[in-house]
């Protein structure tokens, strides 16, 4: 079978699959009800070069924040594509068909009963025609549904069978104006989910829908940026990607330049140094992603176990070897080849999350630096954060104003905890079973 790949302009102006550039994008972390705010968030994401940006919409009244926003963007001359990010409630996303110019949904939350979740999906393939609005499934390893998990467990091939189950809802309906994304905060589990998609689009249902790629809970600093860049530019360097977020637990603006550089680093090439590949880089950020997109897949794939930074320099001087550890120790992590340090989950936070999640990471970070193997989430609401924290073995998870429920693993263990507790009693609970 020969596929047809899917090519369409988000509202008419943002052209995206088939060979066209690829997209960067980020989402803002403000609450969408607070429309300056979030105003402020999407003019310097705009100026910073985001392609698309993604606001949460919980339910009906941030879709009518959202059209507000919307509408203050465009007068002032600000034509950035918005997205709806959807969890749970299928009727905000109904709404939102008519606002956003893409609408996100996550197949494993839309609804709860499957036989509903169809009839929705296809009711809003309906009003998304009707609008021009184009639609992203948006599935995420730690979200999969427990119809799709009894069946094929928590696994790459588990999230390809649940986004083909909706691709051919869409192919039925002769709707082409979608994007799918299967992220997950583990390399490898994430690299092979994409790979399956392909196949199975190119083999099974003939079209090859654009896909968004991304490395979710992906951190902050230097490692979120390198197991971003390892995910990300392992599949674009296999030509497989149309759009990219890097989720980083920061001021979301940093995502474009992160983004941007991933894709210039799998683009442009990389310098011969005798015989070998060296990273010629102007900054340390620009030298860890472009090292990250150079060495990480074949690491990643188990082709080499290891590598030299020899020739390789930032701005014109050679890397120093307490640089070079640091970043090859963070690379073999990122690439799920040798824990030497903590292995951290963290989402991004977005308009869910009540609390400073950022400054709480740094410290969770710095309190916890010791416990190296150890998997820590830090998430930043209940709603999302429990499922999404993956396999992680402690989670910190924001639940409400000022309060923090603590896991192990998946069970709640210290519930509603007041948030000035909470890093001293994660603490405690870690160095209490390591006894
Ligand atoms: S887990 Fe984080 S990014 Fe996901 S919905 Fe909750 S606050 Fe937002």
């Amino acid at each position: 079978m020969v596929a047809q790949p899917v090519s369409f302009s988000i509202a008419g102006r943002t052209p995206i699959g088939a060979g066209h550039p690829i997209l960067v994008q980020t989402m803002c972390n403000t609450s969408t009800d607070d429309i300056e705010g979030s105003l402020a968030q999407c003019r310097a994401m705009a100026a910073a070069g985001a392609d698309l940006i993604r606001l949460t919409t919980q339910g009906l009244k941030q879709v009518e924040s959202l059209r507000q926003i919307k509408e203050r963007l465009r007068a002032e001359g600000i034509q950035t594509p918005l997205v709806a990010d959807i969890h749970f409630l299928a009727d905000a996303a109904l709404a939102a068909a008519s606002v956003a110019d893409k609408v996100r949904i996550n197949p494993g939350n839309f609804a709860k009963e499957h036989e509903v979740a169809c009839a929705k999906f296809r009711e809003l393939i309906g009003l998304c025609r009707q609008h021009g609005t184009a639609i992203r499934i948006g599935l995420n390893h730690g979200s999969l549904g427990e119809r799709i998990t009894q069946r094929y467990g928590a696994t790459p091939l588990a999230m390809k069978e649940a986004v083909m189950e909706w691709l051919r809802m869409c192919v039925e309906e002769h709707f082409f104006q979608v994007v799918v994304s299967l992220k997950a905060s583990n390399t490898l589990v994430m690299v092979e989910a994409y790979r399956l998609l392909v196949a199975a689009m190119r083999d099974e249902l003939g079209y090859l829908f654009p896909l968004h790629l991304g490395v979710t809970e992906a951190g902050n600093g230097d490692e979120g940026r390198i197991k971003s860049a390892v995910g990300i530019g392992t599949l674009l360097g296999e030509g497989i990607g149309d759009t990219i977020r890097v989720s980083l637990t920061e001021d979301p603006v940093h995502e474009i330049p992160a983004g941007r550089q991933i894709v210039s680093a799998v683009t442009a090439g990389y310098s011969p140094c005798g015989g070998r590949s060296c990273v010629e880089a102007s900054d340390w950020n620009d030298f860890i992603i472009k090292g990250a997109c150079l060495w990480g897949p074949s690491l990643l794939d188990k082709k080499i176990d290891d590598f030299s930074l020899e020739g390789s320099s930032i701005d014109g001087a050679p890397v120093s070897a307490a640089d070079g550890e640091r970043f090859r120790d963070m690379l073999f992590q990122a690439c799920r080849r040798r824990f030497t340090r903590p292995e951290y989950i963290a989402c991004p936070g977005c308009g869910r999350t009540l609390y400073d999640l950022e400054s709480t990471f740094n410290e969770v970070k710095r309190r916890t630096a010791h416990l190296a193997g150890v998997k820590i989430a830090v998430m930043g609401c209940v709603v999302n954060g429990p499922g999404e924290m993956a396999d992680a073995d402690y989670g910190y998870v924001g639940e409400g104003r000022g309060h923090v429920t603590l896991y192990r693993g998946k069970t709640p263990v210290l519930r509603y905890i007041p948030q000035e507790e909470a890093i001293d009693k994660l603490l405690e609970l870690i160095e209490g079973d390591r006894k």
